[in-house]
């Protein structure tokens, strides 16, 4: 029962219950207002009883003792319409019968119970049974009639039993009593049932089923359904409850949209880059972990490519941090674009960007050269200038690639070693691709110890400054010398391609540049007073961005200049690259006015590969340019360097700067330059790089000197 009941719905438990309390109320009355009916019905009819017998005693006591039945019998006969009388009988005082009046109708199961005095429904029920007659039983007295056949009465004598009346109820009668008052009380049931069903309909429709309503709601919001509810039915509370309700949705729903958007966006934020929208390193190891079972599975390889963005330091620092974030997310969506929908692109942090070629072929060399052409592709799609805030800036990449299985066939391993082939990338000049290697990871071990050393190198005197001469062929005279760096590490020399971009990431190029400046100075000091050079000698010392974009870089160098060469600061030319010009900002311009102003003069280095627009030419005090070496060694055989060359210096002539081309290594090469405009030269023909002491060696040596150039 317990079971059936709970499998309900609430609302139907509710009316069940409702309904039980209606009918044991309605029967509990009915049968109470019966039981009291009765109760009052039957007490009256027998104090009627008692009383009939009794005056039926008064009125027969002269009738007894003269022994006149027939009078009795007349006297009865007239009561035989009263109303619930079963018999009444007359006897005298020896229980002789005089008169009797017999009306019943319904045969006696049980003798009739005595009653002289009061009796209630419940004792003539419990003591006798329904079926019972009430028997009453009278005794007629007579005080007058002393005697028998004595005709008058002695009022003055003793009242003495002269017979007595029997009288009993009729249960017909009771009968019908009973069903007044059972009809009665179905009649007060039916009402208070009708009347409690009245009132259960109405709550059934005013609360339980708004309530039914309001539960369904409820279920609805739980499973993301949100909608009003409308109460109108129910009462005016209800409807308050209905509104609340719908209040409640509505705030929930809200919160609910609220809830979900921080759901995603922590989603997202767990597997996307917050910067870029791309996969982060998280989901990149995830779907690496997946590449990696691929190509178990299928015998196939997959390519990882290592993007790192050349030089993003410099944009941060001069363009500042918000407009290197736009950058990386121009870049960004570049690389998206590039991929199919198999592979992935993910950013590492900073300027590092990780792509995943998944379906290569299996066979190494199949693979390889698929990754370099996407590579290829991918660093030419990056080369294409970006149009920032007005700005147009152009970047480079350099990139690793590791193959896997053949590379690694973990993703740690994996990403470690295109990581290692992409530093390898960066010192082999940038923007380029390189392939890992085993021998790689004997690099990366050497970078680390490089970049140990370095932090000793100055106070352990291990730099050194080398000079190549620069050579005027219209004058046929040295005009000055390039101070080139060098590393004395462990009986080896290492290269400044190697060292200096270390020095640039550490910071130790500060030291190390003011380091350069001064020696570079004391050098040309020292040969101007010995007369080793002339007096318009000039010494170019080249200077990274990092160094050009301090602060104090202007105050500083004009402190040494003041010092070292205080008559002639014209006789200091700095060498920058293109990227040391990324933005005009105006500390920037304030360091060239103030440096050239001084006297100080402006090189623009390895001039025709640099990543800004030209239009810094115009905006910045410069003096010279350095034609790159890479378009003076090809520009006998290649014309496009040809014409580069000539584009260069008839562009330096219109703009008024001198033209310097840096390695020329031969004859023709030099014939070349002199022919296009460009008189000036520096190089391996003329010289190498040398010591300081040997480069006065050379210079005082120089004026005996026969001049290639010069025939
Ligand atoms: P750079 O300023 O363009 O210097 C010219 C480079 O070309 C030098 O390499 C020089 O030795 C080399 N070179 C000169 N003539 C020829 C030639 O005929 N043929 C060939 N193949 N090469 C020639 P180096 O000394 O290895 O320097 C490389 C770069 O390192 C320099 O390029 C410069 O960017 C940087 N560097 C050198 N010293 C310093 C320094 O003191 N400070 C800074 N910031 N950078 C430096
Ligand atoms: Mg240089
Ligand atoms: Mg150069």
């Amino acid at each position: 029962m317990k079971r059936v009941l709970n499998a309900l719905p609430m609302a139907a438990r509710f009316n069940l219950l409702n309904t039980a309390l209606v009918l044991v109320t309605a029967l509990s009355v009915g049968f109470i207002v019966s039981y009291v009916q009765l109760a009052r019905q039957f007490e009256a009819r027998h104090e009627q009883s008692l009383v009939l017998a009794s005056l039926l005693a008064e009125t027969s006591e002269y009738a007894v003792y003269t022994r006149q039945g027939g009078v009795l019998d007349r006297q009865l006969a007239r009561m035989r319409d009263v109303p619930g009388l079963a018999y009444v009988e007359i006897l005298d005082e020896r229980d002789r019968q005089l008169a009797q009046m017999k009306v019943l109708d319904v045969p006696l199961t049980s003798p009739p119970i005595q009653a002289q005095g009061p009796l209630t429904l419940w004792q003539w029920w419990t003591e006798a049974g329904p079926q019972a007659l009430v028997e009453i039983v009278h005794p007629i007295t007579s005080s007058g009639f002393q005697e028998e056949g004595a005709l008058f009465l002695d009022v003055s004598a003793d009242p003495k039993i002269i017979g007595q009346v029997r009288l009993a109820m009729s249960l017909t009668y009771f009968e019908e009593i009973v069903r007044h008052s059972l009809w009665l009380g179905v009649a007060v049931a039916l009402a208070i049932l009708i009347i409690g069903l009245g009132v259960s309909l109405a709550m059934t429709a005013r609360i339980t089923l708004p309530l039914k309503k309001l539960a369904l709601a409820a279920h609805g919001v739980i499973q993301g359904q949100v909608e009003p509810v409308n109460l109108k039915s129910g009462g005016p509370e209800m409807r308050e409850l209905g509104q609340a309700f719908n209040l409640m949705t509505t705030w929930l729903g809200d919160y609910r949209l609220k809830v979900e958007s921080y759901q995603a966006m922590l989603e997202h934020q767990a597997y996307y880059d917050e910067l870029t929208g791309l996969a982060n390193r998280t989901l990149l190891k995830d779907h690496l972990r997946l590449t990696l079972t691929q190509t178990a599975r299928r015998q196939c390889s997959a390519a990882l490519l290592f993007l790192d963005l050349d030089r993003f330091k410099y944009v941060n620092d001069t363009l500042g941090h918000s407009f290197g974030d736009q950058l990386l997310q121009e870049v960004a969506q570049r690389l998206h674009h590039q991929i199919r929908a198999c592979d992935t692109v993910a950013r590492m942090g900073g300027d590092e960007f990780v792509m995943i070629l998944n379906d290569l072929s299996g066979d190494r060399d199949q693979a390889e050269h698929d990754a370099g052409q996407v590579a290829e592709q991918i660093g030419q799609v990056l080369s294409r200038p970006f149009e920032i805030r007005g700005h147009e800036i152009s970047t480079s990449f350099s990139i690793g690639i590791a193959l896997c299985p053949h590379d690694a066939d973990d993703s740690e391993a994996l990403i470690r070693n295109a990581d290692c082939a992409m530093y390898e990338a960066k010192t082999r000049g940038r923007n380029t691709h390189r392939f890992y290697k085993p021998s790689l990871q004997q690099r990366g071990a050497r970078l680390l110890t490089l970049e140990t050393g370095l932090k000793r190198a100055l106070e352990q005197n291990e730099l050194v400054l080398h000079f190549q001469p620069k050579y005027d062929c219209r004058s046929g005279r040295l005009v000055g010398a390039e101070a080139l760096l060098r590393w004395h590490f462990k009986d080896m020399w290492i290269s400044p391609i190697e060292f200096i971009p270390l020095a640039e990431e550490t910071g130790l190029i500060l030291p190390i540049g003011e380091w350069v400046l001064e020696t570079a100075l004391q050098c040309l000091n020292e040969w101007r007073q010995t007369g080793v050079v002339d007096a318009d000698f000039h010494v170019g010392i080249n200077v990274a961005p990092p160094q050009f974009w301090h602060p104090d870089f202007a105050r500083r160098t004009l402190e040494t200049v003041a010092r070292l060469l205080p008559n002639a600061p014209g006789a200091l030319e700095l060498e920058l690259t293109e990227s040391c010009l990324l933005r005009p900002n105006e500390d920037i311009q304030r360091t060239f006015a103030t440096l050239s102003q001084a006297g100080v003069r402006f090189a623009i280095d390895d001039f025709g590969t640099g990543y800004s627009s030209l239009s810094y030419l115009k905006q910045f005090p410069l003096d010279v340019l350095k034609i790159d070496q890479s378009f003076v060694r090809d520009c006998i055989d290649d014309p496009s360097d040809a014409t580069i060359i000539r584009a260069i210096i008839a562009m330096a002539r219109g703009l008024g700067l001198e033209v310097i081309a840096e390695g020329v290594e031969t004859q023709e090469q030099a014939a070349f330059l002199k022919e296009a405009g460009c008189h000036l030269l520096q190089g391996y023909l003329l010289a190498k790089p040398m010591p300081a002491t040997d480069f006065a060696d050379f210079c005082n040596n120089f004026q005996h000197h026969s001049i290639p150039w010069k025939r």
